[in-house]
């Protein structure tokens, strides 16, 4: 062996996996099991108790689900990670953990939609209140901190329209506040941007996009960039305070810089139960040794569909990163020089009803409520995902009733100007 270490791709393909020490398979196994037989009863006593690590039950952890961890944990440059269900459980997972009813948590106002509603309606069910800044005003961010604010949450390529955000800059205003900077890094994957480099504390993703990228399982992941101290001030009593649930011990003091890891495990998951099948993990450990390569087509293509748009007579405006003249080509090159991912929007110049009537007409691309498949989607955000906010808080968010939002997929790029051409001139 060389003491080189391995690049992206190949850690796409092997990180986290060995041949089954049993079987010699060559692929990771499916462990479809509930549970795992103890070598003995102290075994047994130590699994529970933390002082081992193994497996006791698919609820906890599963060793298909670990290999998921242990390679978008190497991706994305954390020290470990924690496989759930679905994106959105990720994030009810991340903030059980940090958040005490009464306390506050600043959010970025472009975000997917589904975050939008989860933050505004489910969590003020647990007392958690989300207060919104505007990621191209980072003074926003800095005037909504209160001595409640526990955390702060951001995409790093925004919904809808594929802003870019400055990570860095927000990661100062967390630094100050002495809070960690969660960031969804679900548009962008760790192809095109690895937050963590950028002052990320916390890594979220949505696995059913890009990472699974074939449109096919639901999961979600969190990643723990191990360089938050949550001992300070008492602020985070489930990491610093000792844990009734395993005999008094405090998780920062046992498990150091990937605690947070731990507490999403054995106080989230095991409590909460959004456990990832392993068969959904084995699919979207499949998907991940592709990431690069697909990750790049998708932005190339974006890109060629990007300009084709923008030169096209009823197409009113094109927000994409990548084109030179965007206003956040600045961040773009900064953040995501190999690509400024593959979901954007572009508005009409027949408003609403033009947006409802593309997308009925398009044939290649399907109009469905998903990003980052293989396959083109569409869709019009003011109709669909973002129908529930009010007018103002639509165009806010970039979902004006003008707006269609694409997520471009690997097919060949002259088939998908094609279709829009007919689209667009029927
Ligand atoms: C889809 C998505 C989510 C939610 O993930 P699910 O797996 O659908 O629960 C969160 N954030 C972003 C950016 C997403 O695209």
């Amino acid at each position: 062996m060389s003491d080189r270490l391995p690049g992206f791709s190949t850690l796409a393909v092997h990180a986290g996996a060995q041949p089954d020490p049993t079987t010699g398979a060559r692929a990771t196994p499916i462990y479809q099991t509930t549970s795992f037989v103890f070598n003995d009863a102290d075994h047994a006593a130590s699994l529970f108790g933390l002082q081992a690590f193994g497996n006791i039950y698919t609820r906890i952890g599963n060793p298909t689900n670990a290999v998921l961890e242990e390679r978008v944990a190497a991706l994305e440059g954390g020290t470990a990670a924690l496989a759930v269900a679905s994106g959105h459980a990720a994030q009810v997972v991340i903030l059980q953990q940090l958040l005490q009813p009464g306390d506050e948590f600043i959010a970025a106002r472009k975000l997917y939609g589904g975050s939008i509603n989860q933050f505004t309606h489910a969590f003020k069910s647990f007392g958690w209140n989300v207060v919104w800044a505007d990621p191209d005003d980072i003074s926003s961010f800095e005037r909504a901190v209160t001595p409640r604010t526990k955390a702060i949450f951001i995409e790093s390529i925004a919904n809808p329209a594929g802003s870019i955000t400055d990570i860095e800059a927000i990661s100062t205003v967390a630094r100050k506040a002495g809070v960690p900077l969660i960031v969804d890094n679900t548009l962008a994957s760790p192809y095109l941007i690895r937050p963590i480099d950028h002052g990320a504390d916390i890594v979220v993703h949505s696995l059913t996009k890009f990472l699974g990228g074939h449109g096919n399982s639901l999961g979600g992941i969190i990643v723990d960039a191990g360089t938050f101290d949550w001992s300070t001030g008492g602020k985070y009593p489930m990491l610093s305070e000792p844990r009734p649930e395993y005999h008094g011990i405090r998780l920062q003091e046992t498990f150091g810089n990937f605690a947070f890891a731990i507490a999403c495990r054995v106080l989230g998951l095991r409590d909460l139960g959004p456990a990832l099948s392993p068969f959904n993990a084995f699919m979207i450990l499949t998907g991940i040794e592709t990431l690069p390569l697909r990750m790049q087509k998708h932005c190339d293509n974006a890109k060629a569909v990007a300009e084709f748009l923008a030169g096209h007579p009823a197409v009113a405006s094109v927000s994409y990163a990548g084109l030179p003249s965007d206003k956040y080509n600045q961040l773009a090159r900064k953040y995501a020089p190999k690509g400024a991912g593959a979901v954007f929007t572009f508005s009409l110049k027949g408003g609403y009803d033009a947006g409802v009537s593309l997308v009925s007409k398009l044939q290649l691309f399907s109009h469905l409520a998903n990003v980052g498949d293989t396959r083109s989607l569409v869709i019009h955000p003011a109709s669909t995902t973002h129908s529930q906010l009010d007018d103002a808080a639509k165009v806010k968010s970039g979902a004006g009733p003008d707006v269609v939002r694409l997520s471009v997929g690997i097919e060949d790029k002259e088939d998908l100007i094609a279709d829009l051409e007919q689209a667009l001139s029927a």
